[in-house]
C-alpha cells in the first residue's frame, strides 16, 4: 500500500508531492493529460515571488524538474474511480488498481465553455480555448476574445503581437481582470473591447468566419467577421467522481478549508479544485504544501 497518492500534476499535485516526499512518504501523482495543468495556457506569469517574469510553460516545466529531481513519481494514468474505506482510499485508473492511507485530491478545474451554436462544431477549426497554444494560426488574421477575467485580458494582449485585430467581447462594462491589464489592452491600438455583448452564435462553412454577439444594454445583435474566437470565461470545477467520497458545495468544488481536510480523514483537495477565495498558481502551490504536511501526519500517526 502507499502512503499517498496525488491526483493531479499542476502546481497544487506536484508541490504535494515534493512536500510528499521530503517528509519520507512513499507517494504516486497520477496525472491524466500532461503536468503543468491551466499555467501551461498562461503566456506570461508575473506575480510568483521571487521570479520577475516567466512564461506559463517554462514555470510548469521547473515545477516538474525539481518535484522528479526529488524523487517524485508521476505516472500518466486517468483515474476512473476512486473508492474511500475507513482504513485506506482505492484509486482505479484505466491501468491499475492501487490503496494508499491518503489521497490528495488536485486535479484542478477546466476551462467553461459558452454552450452557443457553432462552439462544438468549430472546435479545433477556429475556436479555442488557450491562446498560447493556437494563436500562432492566426498569425496576422483577425482573432475575437470572450470574457473580462485576467486569462481574458492576457489572451488578448498575447494574440494582439500576432493577429492583424482583436477583438475583446465582455459581458458587463468594467473588466473583471487586474487594472494593470485592462489598462494595456485600452492602450493596445490593435484591440477593440465590444463591452456589454454576449456571444449568440459561432458560424462558417468549414472554419469559423463570423461571430454573432448581442448588446445587453438595447438587445440588438451584430456581427463581426473572425478567423478564430477565444474562449476565456474561467473555469469549472470538474469532480463529480469524487462526490461519492467527499462533500462538494453547490458549485461543485470539493468543501475544504485552508487546512486541505475535505469531509473525509484520508482525502485531502489543494489547489483550484477545492472551495477558496482566490485561485492562483502561488495559492495552489500553498495548498500542496499544507495537504502533503496533514496527510503525512496522518500516515504517520498510523504507523505509530
Ligand atoms: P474569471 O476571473 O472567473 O473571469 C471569467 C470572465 O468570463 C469574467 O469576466 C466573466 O464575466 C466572464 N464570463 C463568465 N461566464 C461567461 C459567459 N457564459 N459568457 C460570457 N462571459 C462570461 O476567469 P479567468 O480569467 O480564467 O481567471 C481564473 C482565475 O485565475 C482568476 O482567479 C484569475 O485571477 C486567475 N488568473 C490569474 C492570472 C494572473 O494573475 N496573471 C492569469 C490568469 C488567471 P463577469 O466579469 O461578468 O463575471
Amino acid at each position: 500500500m502507499l502512503d499517498i497518492i496525488i491526483i493531479g500534476a499542476g502546481p497544487a499535485g506536484l508541490t504535494a508531492g515534493l512536500y510528499a516526499v521530503r517528509a519520507g512518504m512513499e507517494v504516486l501523482v497520477l496525472e491524466a493529460q500532461s503536468y503543468g495543468g491551466q499555467v501551461n495556457l498562461t503566456p506570461e506569469v508575473e506575480n510568483y515571488p521571487a521570479i520577475q517574469k516567466i512564461s506559463g510553460w517554462e514555470l510548469a516545466q521547473n515545477i516538474y524538474d525539481q518535484a522528479v529531481a526529488q524523487g517524485v513519481k508521476l505516472r500518466f494514468e486517468t483515474v476512473k474511480s476512486v473508492e474511500a474505506k475507513e482504513d485506506r482510499v482505492t484509486v482505479v485508473t484505466r491501468k491499475e488498481s492501487r490503496d494508499a492511507r491518503a489521497l490528495i485530491i488536485a486535479n484542478g478545474a477546466k476551462r467553461r465553455t459558452l454552450g452557443i451554436p457553432g462552439e462544438d462544431k468549430f472546435a479545433g477549426r477556429g475556436v479555442s480555448y488557450c491562446a498560447t497554444c493556437d494563436g500562432a494560426f492566426f498569425k496576422d488574421r483577425t482573432a475575437v476574445v470572450i470574457g473580462g477575467g485576467n486569462t481574458a485580458l492576457e489572451d488578448a494582449l498575447y494574440l494582439s503581437n500576432l493577429c492583424k485585430k482583436v477583438y475583446l467581447v465582455h459581458r458587463r462594462d468594467a473588466f473583471r481582470g487586474e487594472k494593470r491589464l485592462g489598462g494595456a489592452v485600452l492602450a493596445r491600438e490593435n484591440i477593440e473591447v465590444c463591452w456589454s455583448s454576449v456571444p449568440v452564435s459561432i458560424e462558417g462553412d468549414k472554419a469559423v468566419e463570423q461571430i454573432t454577439l448581442r448588446r445587453v444594454t438595447d438587445d440588438e445583435t451584430y456581427v463581426i467577421p473572425t478567423d478564430a474566437v477565444f474562449v476565456a470565461i474561467g473555469l469549472a470545477p470538474d469532480n463529480a467522481l469524487f462526490s461519492s467520497c467527499a462533500e462538494l458545495d453547490p458549485a461543485g468544488y470539493l468543501v475544504a478549508g485552508e487546512d486541505c481536510h475535505t469531509s473525509h480523514p484520508r482525502i485531502f483537495a489543494a489547489g483550484d479544485t477545492r472551495t477558496k477565495l482566490l485561485r492562483q498558481i502561488i495559492t495552489a502551490a500553498s495548498d500542496g504544501a499544507v495537504a502533503a504536511v496533514q496527510a503525512a501526519n496522518l500516515v504517520n500517526e498510523e504507523k505509530m
